[in-house]
């Protein structure tokens, strides 16, 4: 009989977070089909949360949210509950409750950053559910006129920016930022953007620090004052501090370290995937904080998890992309075709982003990026 089919001998993998990684990885292990395996996901809600809607859910355009036994494999046991610690052998919860593990993946994604800036309560954000449910219901209280500002030139900043000026054009929406907004890009995708946004009213002001946010204004490092009765907070993510406060080796973005298969470099029982794992410069140098990088991350981590079952050596990671896609607003887009090492090709296609750019957007690959046009790492972000 194969061992496959002793109980005695099942493992259980245990995944920590239901998000683009987590579910990605869950679901590859359970496709193996392999009935020694036993794979449960644990999640703070039963439902999966579409981060990259999260602007939209903010101004009610979607709902960003799925039953999480409509999105994993039926034999995944679903857990609803928040990791407190990571032991040994178990997972500490929140609810006092421990759930054992022969392999963990560890998959909690990312929140905002507000460590350089004072003030964070008096922010709103978009990087998660309950977040983006706040600053809906705060931009539906406001009156026509209130000032509005989207701190972060980003991708996610320009998203979520053209999203409230388009919902609600009678607030004055301005978008700030250090660089220019989508510096990263060419610049006839940037131009496409910034006239999209100006044609949205959107005033934009970049050069600029934000030092302090109070409930009614914002104070830039060079002492400006700027009246701002509602700010959303867009100027960086980080990992949650879960693995650091287990004790587990962490990069200054809080990030599990991992190794080129994302093998926790102190526990080889532990995997790290998406945005909250950090691998070595020469096969991650490249990669985002992102659902692009996320989803493929996930499947990666799960064939490493099936080697190591199998006492096989696992792949290292080899991960190359196609494209970016920005929405700016619900009538334009980009669809920005990249070398395999997400820098930018010229040029850029405009698109609807309804339809290709959201289908386009998690578009990945595996292959190898060209070492020569990798570029510095890692604190990027979308
Ligand atoms: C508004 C917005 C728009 C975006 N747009 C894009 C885009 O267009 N393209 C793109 O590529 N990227 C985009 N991103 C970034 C993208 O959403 C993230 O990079 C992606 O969600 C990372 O996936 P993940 O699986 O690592 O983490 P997540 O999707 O964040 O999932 C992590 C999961 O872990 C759970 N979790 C956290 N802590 C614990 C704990 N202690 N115990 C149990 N569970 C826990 C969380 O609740 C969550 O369910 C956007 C982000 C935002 C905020």
């Amino acid at each position: 009989m194969s061992t496959h089919n002793n109980i005695a001998e099942r493992k259980n993998v245990v995944v920590l977070g239901a998000g683009y990684a987590g579910s990605m990885a869950a679901n590859r292990i359970l496709a193996a089909g392999r009935p020694d395996i036993t794979v449960t996901v644990l999640n703070p809600r039963p439902q999966f949360v579409e981060r990259v809607r999260l602007h939209q859910v903010a101004t009610g355009t979607s709902d960003g949210i799925h039953a999480l036994t409509e999105v994993l494999d039926p034999d995944a046991e679903i857990r609803v509950g928040v990791a407190e610690r990571i032991g040994e052998h178990d997972v500490m919860l929140e609810d006092g409750t421990t759930l054992p593990f022969d392999l963990l993946l560890y998959a909690v994604g990312s929140t905002r950053d507000m460590s350089r800036v004072a003030g964070g309560t008096h922010t709103f954000g978009v990087d998660g559910y309950e977040e983006s449910l706040w600053l809906g219901n705060a931009l539906e209280s406001l009156d026509d006129g209130t000032r509005v500002t989207v701190v972060g030139g980003g991708l996610t900043g320009i998203e979520v920016g053209a999203e409230i000026a388009e919902r609600y054009p009678a607030l004055r929406v301005s978008l700030v930022s250090g660089a220019e907004p989508a510096a990263g890009l060419p610049l006839s995708s940037r131009e496409g953007i910034l006239r999209r946004l100006r044609a949205l009213d959107v005033q934009i002001r970049s050069g600029v620090t934000v030092s302090r946010v109070t409930a009614t204004f914002i104070e830039f490092d060079d002492g400006s004052v700027v009246s701002s009765e509602c700010t959303v907070w867009a100027g960086g993510f980080t990992a949650p501090d879960l693995a650091a406060r287990s004790g587990l080796p962490v990069d200054a973005h809080g990030r599990l370290l991992a190794d080129a298969s994302l093998i926790c470099t102190d526990r080889p029982d532990i995997v790290g995937i998406g945005d909250a794992v950090a691998p070595p410069r020469e096969v991650a140098a490249h990669i985002r904080m992102s659902c692009q990088a996320a989803i493929p991350l996930g499947a990666h981590g799960a064939d490493t998890v099936l080697a190591l079952l199998d006492g096989a050596s696992p792949r290292p990671l080899s991960l190359g992309f196609v494209a970016q896609c920005i929405s700016v607003g619900r009538r334009y887009g980009v669809v920005q075709s990249t070398r395999r090492d997400d820098t930018p090709r010229s040029p850029a296609a405009p698109s609807t982003p309804r339809t290709r750019s959201r289908r386009a957007i998690c578009a990945s690959r595996t292959s190898t990026p060209t070492p020569s046009t990798t570029p510095a790492p890692t604190s990027r972000r979308w």
